[in-house]
């Protein structure tokens, strides 16, 4: 549900706050884009995107809310530290956030591996998700 991922977002983005990584994400927004769903029809590990056009935001598939909540909070922390340091549309980043994340977010236990969910009643899998612990969950007060 739309209302369990703004959640997970708001006390994902209050927990980084409070450790001083950066005001700059605490009015990202969250945008269901129906475009995503064709683009997540056909590939099963697309979910979210980021924009950034004086308003960071985070785009979603609507199967992203139908993820493990482990998974949801993994691909969010990805999503909020493109969003935080700017680094945005280059695939150079993506080895940037994740180990910037390992580095400043150890508590996390990020990590990848697959990722089973519901997709058109359906089981799919998602290869290689980037995931949280359940502690994790506990620790910035989403489970
Ligand atoms: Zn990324």
């Amino acid at each position: 549900m739309l209302a369990d991922v703004q959640s997970d977002l708001f006390s994902l983005c209050d927990y980084l706050m409070a450790r001083g990584h950066g005001a700059s994400i605490r009015h990202i927004r969250l945008v269901h884009d129906p475009l995503w769903d064709a683009e997540n029809a056909s590939n099963s590990r697309a979910f979210c995107y980021v924009k950034d056009e004086g308003e960071p935001t985070v785009y979603y598939a609507a199967a992203f809310t139908s993820l493990p909540q482990n998974a949801r909070v993994g691909i969010l922390l990805h999503e909020v530290v493109h969003l935080g340091k700017g680094w945005i549309g280059n695939p150079e980043h993506e080895a940037d956030v994740d180990a910037w994340i390992l580095a400043y977010v150890p508590d996390s236990d990020y990590h990848y591996k697959d990722c089973i969910y519901s997709f058109n009643g359906q089981a799919r899998v998602a290869r290689n998700i980037q995931h949280v612990s359940q502690e994790f969950l506990t620790d910035i007060g989403a489970a």
